[in-house]
């Protein structure tokens, strides 16, 4: 029988290509049960979907900060067994820390995090009943290193790092596995809402220097980045199939190898000071160091091209 998977946040970006290509799975593995929020974005869906669309894929409501939204949306899953959960659903928060109310972050947690946590709750009593499941989490190489001005995403994704590395110890006793999905940055409404986001925020309480370091330094560099680095959705969406479709599947799984140098600066270094000071050099150097012509971002080294255009 074809496993169902569950994922929220399909209305858009990875979760929408994710369930996509699982339901059209060329050996029809796979029932996806593509959830989204608001039922009234389900069209780019359903058109992506094509003939999956009532064979292999249903849409399904699904509020991952509502208790009663996710009890619904189980209760239709048939036996509501779900034998892979995939915790897509994500907001972003991004901007100088005084000009950000805690309501913002509290939402990003409420979301990233406990959203995250609720839907695990529900679906884990029957994975273990049953002795199987694999639970995969969309985190973020944020998860793994903290980036200026990010600074409560990038709390939320370490916080779902540590959670399920937790929780993936209790879970192998169980036959159930965490795969933690960790894209580096990837062009997707994601970053075109924060933009949107920050073009009309006004920060209120910040000074005039963290203002313009977040404005005249950060935004620029951060565009940069995508330009350079940036994945598709899909590119991401076929590491997170091949992870499904993994006999013994991975904790951690990165998903943009050419954002791996700067992942891996934080292991070389314990102390953490070589990470940090790269990126403080990033950030406050940027444009002397594109005028230079010094491709290395990384490590300053004149011989890997780490971002090349
Ligand atoms: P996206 O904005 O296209 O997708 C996020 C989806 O989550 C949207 O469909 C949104 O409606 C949904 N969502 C938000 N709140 C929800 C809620 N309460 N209940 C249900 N759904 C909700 O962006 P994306 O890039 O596809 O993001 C997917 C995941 O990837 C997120 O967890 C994000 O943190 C992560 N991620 C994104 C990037 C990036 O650069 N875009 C990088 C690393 C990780």
């Amino acid at each position: 029988a074809p496993r169902t998977v569950l994922i929220s946040g399909c209305s858009s970006g990875i979760g929408l290509e994710l369930a996509v290509q699982l339901a059209h799975d060329p050996r029809q593995r796979y029932h996806v049960v593509a959830t989204m929020r608001d039922l009234g974005k389900k069209g780019t869906l359903e058109a992506a979907a094509g003939e999956a669309l009532g064979q292999t894929l249903t849409v399904a409501q699904l509020d991952v900060c509502s208790d009663e939204s996710v009890a619904q949306c189980l209760s239709c899953i048939q036996g509501g067994e779900v034998d892979v959960l995939v915790n897509n659903a994500g907001v972003g928060l991004v901007g100088p820390l005084e000009g950000l109310s805690l309501a913002a972050m509290q939402n990003v947690f409420d979301t990233n995090f406990f959203g995250a946590v609720r839907l695990v709750k529900a679906v884990l009593p029957g994975m273990k009943r049953r002795r199987q499941g694999h639970i995969v989490v969309v985190s973020s190489v944020m998860g793994l290193q903290g980036v200026v001005f990010n600074e409560a995403y990038a709390a939320s994704k370490f916080a779902v790092e540590g959670f399920f590395e937790s929780l993936a110890v209790q879970l192998l006793q169980f036959n159930i596995f965490i795969s933690l999905v960790e894209p580096g940055p990837v062009i997707t409404e994601f970053e075109g809402k924060l933009l949107e986001q920050v073009s009309t925020a006004e920060f209120p309480g910040t000074d005039p220097d963290t203002l313009s370091y977040f404005q005249d330094l950060y935004l620029p560099a951060s565009r940069e980045l995508f330009h350079n680095v940036g994945q598709s959705p899909q590119d991401v969406a076929k590491v997170i199939v091949k992870v499904i479709g993994s006999a013994r599947p991975p904790l951690r799984r990165q998903t943009n190898t050419r954002y791996t140098p700067l992942t891996a600066l934080k292991a070389m270094d314990p102390s953490g000071s070589l990470y940090v000071r790269t990126s403080h050099r990033l950030l406050f150097h940027w444009p002397r160091l594109l005028k230079l012509g010094l491709r290395c971002l990384a490590c300053s080294c004149f011989r890997t091209p780490v971002w090349p255009r």
